[in-house]
């Protein structure tokens, strides 16, 4: 089931107001409209009334699916910056109550991958990893990689958001060149994925936190 609220939306181009309703949370097992949603990028997707601009909010929300073992605190990407800060409030969320709770629970919650997101596409991003069986932290690792290897990337923001992932590579869009996209070949997936208890130790935040974006370490 989804709970929604409702709260007034202003339109990022005008400002228009509008009565809108969003997620407080979602269990996508009980959803299943709204994980297709969300992959397929068009998730509260609306049109301003006043000034016909297409837009899609970007609200708070707990995402829950039990069935895949997959859980999110999903902010505003203006929240991203004071991540540390949703890590622990997502850690707080989710393994409070299971710390106290009955034993089956318990290890239920030890199996559930747990991420702090700024932003539908960056939960997008996680549905769409998870559904083609890829690591998350050894794909940020791979935009690191692809960062030092591709010298159009070195001087801005890192900004990749994996956008398909196929047999032979995984594609990213690219915020800072939206019209081109990043490809990197599996192959070059796969020989990370190898070294995965290397670069676990290597990048501690990236495989242990909440946070897995490789945004947090490419603050320079
Ligand atoms: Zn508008």
């Amino acid at each position: 089931m989804t709970h929604l609220v409702s709260a007034p939306l202003p339109c990022p181009a005008c400002g228009h107001l509008a009565d809108a309703e969003v997620p407080s949370s979602v269990n996508a097992g009980r959803s299943p409209e709204v994980r297709a949603a969300l992959l397929a990028g068009r998730y509260l997707a609306r049109t301003c009334a006043a000034c016909g601009a297409d837009f899609q909010p970007e609200p708070a929300f707990v995402y829950v699916d039990a069935e895949r073992g997959e859980a999110a605190l999903v902010r505003p990407p203006a929240d991203a910056p004071a991540f540390e800060h949703w890590e622990r409030v997502t850690e707080r969320a989710f393994w409070g109550p299971a710390r106290d709770a009955p034993d089956r629970w318990q290890r239920q919650a030890g199996r559930f991958a747990l991420r702090t997101v700024f932003g539908l596409d960056a939960l997008r991003e996680k549905l769409l990893l998870w559904s083609a069986e890829l690591d998350d932290p050894v794909v940020e690792v791979l935009k690191l990689d692809l960062r030092l290897r591709l010298p159009a990337l070195r001087d801005r923001p890192l900004a990749l958001r994996a956008v398909a992932c196929d047999a032979d590579a995984l594609r990213f869009a690219d915020a800072g060149d939206p019209a081109t996209l990043v490809v990197a070949p599996r192959g070059r997936y796969l020989r990370l994925l190898a070294e995965r208890a290397h670069l676990a130790t290597r990048f501690p935040a990236l495989f242990g936190r909440p946070y897995v974006d490789a945004a947090r370490l490419a603050v320079d």
